[in-house]
């Protein structure tokens, strides 16, 4: 297996592994982890099929619309994929394996989205939840399935695969930063050196709107332009980043890691605390997926966050054969890495 299908599939199935895991502690704080699971917490995955939530059914179903997309245009351009994200996320609304504690503005977006109003109408203006980026890694995986897709793209359709849910600037900034954690650390960014080049990156894009795929949703009471509005966003992403250092530096990795970046309800603080765990055992993927899902707060989208890193960085045959034979959804991944065509 080449070096970036090593790596994508890491990730994929290391993020559905992390959402597995978590899952089982999603709503335990540390006291009642360590009540149920003992004084290491959980540190095996349960089931089998592993369940996982709707963190990774939601990346399945970005993936699924930039599959749909890409056959009809290689450019993936706005109006087929407000259709094909249209399509797949009220299939995964209606899904009778959508029973995996939803979230709320995912629900309530895919609910209008079916009555067939526009999707800037559609959407949760105000909502930050970590919903959408949660989801993106697919987004970041088909940076590798042709050379004539730039960073921009993969920023572009981060940004709007959760603008049509979770439309907050924070929202879209977050989900642009998760993809970007991922096209870096599958390119082989060095995870010393990831959370400066994050932040430069951040910097970077403080004041670009993605107008041909955002339209006019910055518009709404006391924003003044689309410039502003992205811009908030970005200042809170880069709060989270600057969080993260000082918790590195602190290496404090015994403690629930929600004390330093937030409990991951919303989208900067769900990334944050996902990359610190990463950050912690950059090269060892089980203590980073055991770290995330042994937190206090949304566990199951913080350990999804986590292994899709960790997976990026290490790639598949670092994860237990055990957890990766196991995880559910197999057949959706692996059609999804397989459509990526990277067997050369
Ligand atoms: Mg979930």
């Amino acid at each position: 297996m080449n070096n970036i299908l090593n790596k994508i599939k890491g990730s994929f199935y290391g993020s559905a592994i992390g959402d597995g895991l978590g899952y089982t502690t999603e709503f335990l704080n540390m006291d009642q982890i360590y009540n149920r699971f003992g004084i290491n917490g959980l540190t095996e995955p349960v089931g089998n099929p592993i369940q996982v939530t709707d963190d990774t059914q939601m990346a399945i179903a970005v993936g699924k619309s930039l599959m749909d997309c890409y056959k009809k245009d290689a450019t993936i351009n706005f109006s087929n994929f407000e259709n094909a994200l249209r399509t797949r996320y009220i299939e995964w609304y209606n899904d009778p394996e959508n029973n995996r504690a939803p979230g709320n503005t995912c629900l309530k977006a895919c609910e209008n989205l079916e009555r067939g109003i526009t999707w800037t109408e559609a959407t949760l203006k105000n909502s930050k939840g970590c919903g959408a980026n949660m989801r993106v890694h697919p987004v970041a995986y088909f940076k590798f399935k042709n050379n004539n897709i730039t960073n921009a793209d993969i920023a572009k359709w981060a940004q709007f695969q959760s603008a049509m849910t979770h439309a907050h600037p924070t929202a879209l900034a977050a989900a642009d930063l998760t993809a970007m954690t991922v096209v870096k650390l599958i390119e082989g960014v060095s995870s010393d050196d990831i959370l400066e080049e994050l932040i430069e990156y951040a910097h970077s894009q403080m004041h670009i709107y993605h107008e041909d795929f955002l339209e006019n949703v910055w518009e709404r009471p006391v924003v003044f332009n689309s410039k502003e509005f992205i811009e908030r966003g970005w200042k809170e992403c880069i709060l989270s980043l600057e969080k993260v250092k000082t918790a590195i530096a602190k290496n404090d990795k015994s403690s629930d890691p929600c004390i330093y970046t937030g409990e991951g309800w919303i989208a900067e603080e769900a990334f944050a605390t996902g990359l610190l765990c990463f950050l912690y055992y950059p090269n060892k993927p089980i203590a980073v997926l055991r770290r995330a899902a042994n937190s206090s707060g949304d566990s199951d989208s913080i350990a999804c966050l986590a292994g899709s890193f960790a997976g990026a960085y290490c790639g598949i045959d670092e994860l237990p054969n055990d957890w990766v034979n196991r995880i559910e959804y197999q057949n959706e991944m692996n059609e999804f890495i397989d459509f990526l065509n990277l067997e050369k």
